[in-house]
């Protein structure tokens, strides 16, 4: 028996599918068609393949009219709920140091962030954060990771993460949300005191991460294991505390120092490593075993121009999972992962190939999703962007272009040009 299709696509010149079980690496598809029903893919193939399984009858028609289509992206690591903007700093940044900035009297990085973010209510950076997803829906984006972490204490942590499940409910992106309670410590203690960071952790152990379980306001445990940060030791009690609350462990690391935080993550094994600039080979092959998803951010290593940018070929080559994340916060605003592609590529390595799958079923297996989303396939959910582009290739070649002609989110078209 044939399953009746309510929706299906035809007239692609290729689909991506970025399906494991086709021949070539991305799975393409020339002139293929996709069979949807319920949201789902009933079948995604040639067109006589497909008619084996799919009754397309009475199914509406969606033409591709000779243009490339590809599974949604998966954006797996950004900040996208923040208080204002940091374009000021960003801008004096080209020319001078982060001191001689600071000496003009303008407060920069993390620190400033949780500032403005604390000074705005609910509703401002709900609205600030449903324009930005709106824009990163047109630029192909179907599924959204979102942190907290510009709070920094138990009500505006709360707040931020209340943003995302009201984003997740109010527009088409499906948004995964992330407790970052650990991103930074509180301004108004001193980091260097180890009574203070102590008291800061026993908050976050204690009463915030049972709180956001509470409410069920996170599915992940994140924190910043690195110089200045949280250390290995300090992000162990932390990650145990969510593991502990049913929170699945993720971890920022090695973005400006190697202190350990890769091999802990190997250890738990967390769900994802993400920046991973010195990280070791030896290291590079414990996650590769541990299963661990590296998260790179080639948008970050750009926007502050970092000294040693990550590695992605070393990494591949130790066998490791690669996902991609536009990082989106106020010190590195992209909302493009077609941009984040193009710099992985040119800047760290990657093949378009490599990237496409990293931005695609790596940055789905960064959420646990990838059993639902990233690859056009039987059971999946039907999230696909049609891009107007001549090949695959050229979505690499046309640098900052946006080629998102069409997306379709759960089997619905949500934007069309
Ligand atoms: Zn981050």
């Amino acid at each position: 028996m044939k399953s009746k299709a309510e929706t299906y696509i035809d007239g692609a010149r290729e689909i991506i599918t970025c399906d494991s079980m086709r021949s070539d690496a991305l799975g393409r598809i020339p002139n293929g068609i996709i069979a949807i029903a319920n949201g789902d893919i009933l079948a995604a193939g040639p067109p006589e393949e497909v008619a084996k399984t799919a009754d397309l009858s009475n199914a509406r028609r969606i033409d591709a009219g000779g243009k490339i289509v590809a599974p949604g992206f998966v954006d797996c690591h950004t900040h996208l709920v923040f208080g204002r903007s940091r374009a000021e700093e960003y801008a004096l940044k080209m020319t001078k140091s982060v001191r001689e900035i600071e000496a003009m009297g303008i407060e920069t990085g993390i620190p400033a962030s949780i500032r403005m973010t604390r000074e705005e209510n609910e509703e401002s950076l709900f609205n600030d954060a449903l324009d930005r997803i709106g824009r990163m829906l047109r630029y192909g984006t179907t599924t959204v990771e979102s942190k907290s972490g510009y709070g920094i204490r138990l009500e505006d942590e709360l707040k931020q993460l209340r943003v995302n499940s009201r984003l997740d409910l109010d527009q088409p992106v499906d948004v995964v949300s992330t407790f970052l309670g650990a991103h930074d410590f509180p301004p108004e203690i001193d980091r260097n005191n180890p009574k203070d960071r102590k008291a800061y952790i026993r908050e976050l152990t204690e009463k915030m991460i049972p709180r956001v379980t509470e409410e069920k306001l996170a599915e992940f445990c994140d924190i910043y294991c690195d110089t200045g940060y949280y250390t290995r030791e300090e992000a162990h009690k932390i990650l145990r505390a969510g593991i502990d609350h049913g929170l699945l462990p993720r971890i920022h690391t090695d973005a400006y120092a190697n202190v350990g935080g890769s091999t802990l993550a190997a250890e738990l094994p967390a769900v994802s490593a993400d920046h991973l600039n010195y990280t070791s080979k030896t290291e590079m092959h414990l996650l590769a075993e541990a299963g661990v998803v590296g998260v790179v951010l080639p948008a970050l290593d750009f926007a502050v121009a970092h000294p040693d940018p990550f590695n992605a070929r070393a990494m591949l080559e130790a066998g490791m999972t690669l996902a991609l994340g536009t990082n989106i916060n106020p010190g590195n605003w992209t909302e493009s992962m077609q941009m984040v592609m193009q710099l992985a590529c040119r800047n760290h390595g990657m093949s378009p190939e490599e990237a496409m799958l990293a931005a695609t079923t790596g940055a789905a297996k960064a959420i646990r999703r990838e059993d639902r989303i990233g690859r056009l396939a039987k059971g999946y959910s039907a999230d696909i962007q049609i891009w107007d582009l001549p090949s695959f290739e050229d979505s690499i070649y046309r640098i900052g272009n946006n080629a998102v002609c069409m997306v379709i989110k759960n089997g619905t078209v949500v934007f069309q040009i």
